[in-house]
């Protein structure tokens, strides 16, 4: 992806903001938003429409920012020894990412296991990876596999445990009548193959702190 353009990174409490629109990308996408809003009828110089495209465009910039970072790279930027070999579980992070067929958002929770081999990273880098690949155009599948992966080629564990849970706006929304149904995912590496070790993984995920 190009790269060309300013960009502003804004870090609260661990939370990283990204404000980042390419001009040129804007006016085009917000060009064919136009169209998009005549095809269904609207009239797109109305008051409530007037901005209306350049406010999708923009949306859209940031719903899809994942493409232009680089989740390994943040990662190995966050990576110590330590010697701590136990199971590292980050559970409850936040997932919004669009669906690719529809471009329609899926959303909810994944939970991440992994079990250190010399090295363990900043914990904020684990909802950080998650966010990179989920700001793009995606299937839960992918982004599951996609996440594991990348925590397994950069940090090297023993093994690595990723279970996602998302309600998909294009199954709710569009009169499949599964308004409430939630999809599952999981992939696994090294160690977590073992059904004794996925099975402590997925005690400590369903387990509440209260
Ligand atoms: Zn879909």
């Amino acid at each position: 992806m190009d790269n060309d353009f300013p960009l502003r990174e804004e870090e609260i409490d661990g939370y990283v903001k990204i404000d980042r629109y390419n001009p040129e990308k804007v006016n085009r996408i917000a060009t064919h938003y136009t169209d998009i809003l005549e095809a269904l009828g609207e009239d797109p110089t109305r008051n409530g429409l007037l901005k209306t495209p350049e406010r999708v465009a923009k949306a859209l910039q940031f719903l899809t920012h994942g493409y232009d970072l680089d989740a390994a790279k943040i990662l190995k930027g966050a990576m110590f020894e330590e010697e701590y070999s136990q199971m590292v579980v980050v559970k409850d992070i936040e997932v919004f990412s669009l669906c690719e067929h529809h471009l329609l958002p899926f959303f909810g929770k994944a939970h991440i296991a992994y079990i250190p081999n010399g090295h363990i990273v900043g914990l904020s880098k684990i909802p950080r990876v998650v966010d990179i690949f989920a700001r793009r155009l995606q299937v839960q599948e992918r982004l599951t596999n996609e996440i594991r992966d990348c925590i397994q080629d950069t940090l090297k564990p023993i093994g690595v445990a990723v279970v996602i849970e998302c309600k998909h706006l294009c199954m709710a929304m569009r009169g499949v009548q599964k308004q409430n149904s939630v999809t599952t995912t999981s992939a696994f590496t090294g160690e977590f193959a073992r059904e004794r070790t996925r099975n402590e993984f997925l005690r400590l995920i369903t387990a509440s702190l209260d």
